[in-house]
């Protein structure tokens, strides 16, 4: 007989938890707001707020003074309608089908048109409110300048008029280039609000910001130019139980392929976190945990559901105490050449927000 399980079953509390600090993201949204001059600073929640939890991230935006919303897929309105307004809430990747304009107009959310059909199809499902998307050099999604000028254009009722930058991490030519097509964009389309800079470009100075700035990775810990390493501070931590300790002697290995042997006897724990969380191998024999001022290097592979640590320098330790991954963006990137947005969006399900 199978035993009938209750679906109202609690689960037990995880092992594997991201430590969001709300206060951080909080200051760094009204650091990226006072940086962008006379433009407010919107937010990029796409990708569940990059990892870090939209339902956790959204409000705490909100009550920072946040009232522009951007995410990429029509399915992540969910996440955030209800949290704030819909008509703050803009969808980037557009009308695709008259379903997607459908419930746009139903929800009364923004679609941002990316190209003449897009138009069409959100005129033809009865418009209404939206943004417009003009590429000025990344060739990604956007309204070719050479069709600013269509009728069509000309019957959408544009609140932002935006643009994105290809390279806003660089000091190079092209930024100029865009910014000088996007202001070109502002003089041929009607529209209440105009917008370019994403996180980095917010650095590059007054000539970028327009009426509205639309950071995303800055505001949840990352510093993607130099100038923004001093101001932003780390949002989310990782932060993994010790499920148990083991004692190694000399010549006892660890892990997959035994990749480290001890050299003499040691304290090591096992942690529950792995590449399956978005923990990925690169950490292995590279990554470093956190505890108090102590600084636990990872030992041998990172395995699916597991990695190894050495408390060599922190004794006090056991199995039930947590531990913290050293997971500081930009340094982060350094160390594991994964760039940081990587880092955050890696992030699994597996981890309680
Ligand atoms: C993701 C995104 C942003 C935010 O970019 P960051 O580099 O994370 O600051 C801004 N605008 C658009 C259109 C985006 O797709």
């Amino acid at each position: 007989m199978v035993k009938n399980v209750p679906d109202t079953l609690p689960t037990p509390p995880r092992a594997l938890r991201l430590d969001i600090d709300t206060d951080a993201l909080a200051a760094n949204w009204t650091a990226l707001n006072a940086l962008s001059g006379a433009a407010r600073a919107g937010a990029a929640v796409k990708a569940d707020a990059y990892g870090v939890g939209a339902r956790q991230a959204v409000p705490v935006l909100r009550d920072a003074g946040c009232r522009d919303f951007f995410v990429a897929h029509w399915s992540e309105v969910g996440a955030v309608r209800g949290l704030v307004p819909p008509e703050w809430i803009s969808v980037l990747h557009g009308p695709l089908t008259e379903e997607d304009a459908a419930f746009a107009r139903a929800a009364g959310v923004k679609p941002v048109i990316n190209s003449l059909p897009q138009a069409r199809r959100w005129l033809e499902a009865g418009g209404g409110r939206c943004d417009l998307m003009v590429d000025t050099g990344i060739n990604r999604l956007g309204l070719p300048m050479a069709a600013l000028g269509d009728e069509t254009t000309g019957r959408l009722e544009v609140d932002v008029l935006l643009s994105h930058l290809a390279s806003a991490d660089e000091d190079v030519l092209l930024n100029g280039r865009q910014c000088r097509r996007w202001e070109e964009a502002r003089g041929a389309v009607s529209h209440a609000r105009a917008s370019l800079a994403n996180s980095a470009g917010i650095a590059l100075g007054a000539d970028y910001h327009g009426d509205l700035t639309r950071p995303g990775i800055a505001l949840y810990g990352g510093a993607p130019r130099r100038e923004l390493a001093g101001t932003i501070r780390q949002v989310a931590r990782p932060m993994a139980a010790i499920m148990q300790v083991r004692d190694l002697q000399a010549g006892d290995s660890v892990g997959y392929n035994a990749t480290f042997v001890a050299e003499a006897p040691m304290r090591v724990g096992v942690i529950a976190l792995g590449y399956a969380d978005g923990y990925l191998r690169c950490w292995s024999g590279k990554g470093r945990m956190l505890h108090g001022g102590s600084v636990l290097p990872v030992l041998g592979r990172v395995s699916m559901d597991m990695t190894v640590v050495d408390l060599s320098g922190a004794p006090e330790l056991g199995e039930g105490d947590w531990i913290e991954a050293d997971y500081s963006l930009p340094d982060a990137a350094t160390a594991s050449g994964l760039s940081q947005y990587e880092l955050l969006t890696l992030l699994a399900d597996r981890f309680a927000r």
